[in-house]
């Protein structure tokens, strides 16, 4: 079987140190808008977003003489745990897809995954099971299509704010298949599913979702957790950056110019360049109003034995676009079934307003995540756990499943944006201040390449294929005022269900 390759030009690989020679540092593209680098850079939280940029700039020769330091509300009473263990880059999975229907994102995901296939070595990214190319069962429910493969080329541009679960796995479909095409191996791992009965057959669990759908063999899953742990290692072996375990409150503002960021213990860190990568914290600290929103999304994990994982030990990922639910095939005993949705509101009100708010400190109320490091006894809402159990009867209907209890639940927070482009650019009216956020719940599969993306931002030098899509935009009229709803046509649940009301019907 054919196995992609990296092409001569993709990124220095997030690999193994310690079987290569050190790669060298590398230089930022010049042009004549890049940016000289400064001479300190804070970076306020350590998932994907912030560590592995903080990695990408540590490596290049123009940013040798730069002073980087990364700071997260890890617990204070471990402080070697990065990022903190409710943060969204960490967990049991997160699929590994180039399945986009926008095609800039699919090539940036099909570059990553060069770098999760690696599984030579045991430190290789993709060793020691923090991958499993286990394929993606892509479906969603409406009028199978009967048009065939739609045509996407470069420059087609989509409507992604009118697209259909249906519409985004025919153009995901399309942009699969014209990645593989240039190898007829890899383009025949990618098979159209086009009824109920195919799906069926390619799920393997007995069970089927949706009325039309595509497996694609190259995708697969990444143990989320182990690989963030695994990134985390080779920053700190470099010993090239500092790390500070905190709590940011607020940052320190010059005029208008951000100077760096007091912590909850009273510290303040001071730096020239102020990265603000908080994950769906960050609009506690810069105002994001009509550009994203903190959405809590529901997990549940239920426990197998050893025949039951067994039966299950071939199945792809299945995601059904219609209504945001998937599963993820098991490991160690445990099958992990979610919903990416439009998601749960929190609306928190603030004591002191985020840098940039309009609002007075009484009036800032936020949707801000919840999680059980705040709250331990947390558990989902019934309206998603319903669901959940929903997805478990449609897409492994296991008899013995039917009922069991889930032995873990958990809500992890989006940074959701109306489009689902992610927000990498610099304030446009604080000088000193970089925003790195906006993940909407699919950022994880590109820690291979993003840091380095966002540190061509940070030089100047934005990809671009990634302007008008990554860049701050401030919202006009009636969507200043308006909640943020991603509709890029892969979210299921409904909009606007706020996450206490939601609690107060009951708990499961
Ligand atoms: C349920 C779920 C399923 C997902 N599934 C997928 C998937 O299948 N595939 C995929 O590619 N992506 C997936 N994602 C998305 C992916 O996990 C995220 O896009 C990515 O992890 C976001 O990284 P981040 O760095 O923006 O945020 P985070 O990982 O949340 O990191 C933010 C960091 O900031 C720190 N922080 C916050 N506030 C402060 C403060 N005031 N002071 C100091 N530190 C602070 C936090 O502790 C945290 O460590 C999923 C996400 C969720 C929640």
């Amino acid at each position: 079987m054919a196995t992609p390759s990296a092409p001569s030009s993709s990124l220095p690989p997030l690999s193994s140190t310690e079987h290569q020679p050190p790669l060298p540092p590398q230089q930022s593209s010049s042009s004549s808008s890049a940016l000289s680098p400064p001479s300190s850079i804070l970076v306020i939280g350590s998932g994907v977003f912030g560590l592995t940029t903080a990695y990408a700039l540590s490596r290049r020769h123009d940013f040798a003489n730069t002073t980087i330091t990364v700071v997260d509300r890890a617990d204070p009473s471990n402080p070697d745990v990065f990022p903190a263990p409710d943060a969204a880059s960490v967990d049991t999975s997160r699929i590994i897809r180039a399945d986009y229907p926008d095609a800039a994102y699919a090539a940036l995901a099909a570059e990553a995954q060069l770098q999760w296939r690696q599984q030579t070595h045991p430190d290789d990214l993709g060793s020691e099971g923090r991958y499993s190319e286990s394929g993606l069962l892509l479906v969603a429910d409406g009028p199978a299509p009967s048009l065939g493969t739609p045509v996407v080329t470069g420059t087609t541009v989509i409507d992604k704010s009118k697209l259909t679960g249906m519409d985004y796995a025919r153009f995901s479909w399309a942009n699969v298949l014209s990645i593989a095409s240039s190898d007829p191996e890899l383009a025949a791992r990618i098979k159209e599913c086009p009824n109920t009965e195919a799906i069926k057959a390619a799920l393997g669990t007995g069970g089927s979702s949706g009325s039309w759908g595509y497996i694609n063999g190259l995708s697969g899953w990444a143990n989320a957790g182990a690989s963030i742990a695994w990134l985390y290692k080779r920053v700190r072996a470099e010993g090239r950056i500092n790390f500070v375990a905190g709590e940011v409150t607020n940052l320190e503002v010059s005029g208008n110019t951000v100077t760096g960021a007091r912590l909850s213990d009273g510290r303040v860190l001071s730096a020239d360049l102020v990265m603000v990568s908080a994950g769906a914290w960050t609009g506690r600290l810069v105002d994001l109003t009509g550009q994203a929103i903190a959405t809590g999304q529901v997990l549940g994990y239920i426990d197998l034995t050893p025949e039951e994982e067994a039966q299950l030990a071939h199945m792809p990922v299945i995601l059904n676009l219609s209504s945001g639910l998937f599963v993820i095939p098991p490991k160690n005993g445990v099958l992990k079934i979610a919903r990416h949705a439009y998601g749960y509101l929190n609306p928190t009100t603030l004591f002191t307003p985020p840098l940039g708010s309009s609002v007075t400190a009484s009036a800032a109320a936020i949707s801000l995540p919840l999680t059980t490091l705040s709250d331990p006894i947390l558990q989902i809402p019934t309206e998603g756990a319903d669901d959940l159990r929903r997805a478990l009867h449609e897409m492994v209907p296991l008899p013995s499943l039917r009922d069991r209890p889930f032995s873990k639940t958990r809500i992890c927070w989006y940074s959701d944006t109306p489009t689902a482009d992610f927000i990498i650019d610099y304030h446009p009216e604080y000088k000193g201040l970089f925003v790195a956020t906006g993940d909407s719940g699919h950022a994880f599969k590109f820690m291979p390449v993003i840091g380095e993306k966002i540190a061509d931002v940070i030089a100047g030098q934005c990809p671009p294929e990634f302007v008008g899509k990554w860049n701050w935009r401030y919202p006009a009229g009636d969507a200043a005022i308006k909640a943020v709803i991603t509709e890029d046509g892969s979210r299921g649940g409904i909009p606007g269900l706020i996450l206490s009301t939601e609690l107060g019907r009951a708990v499961n």
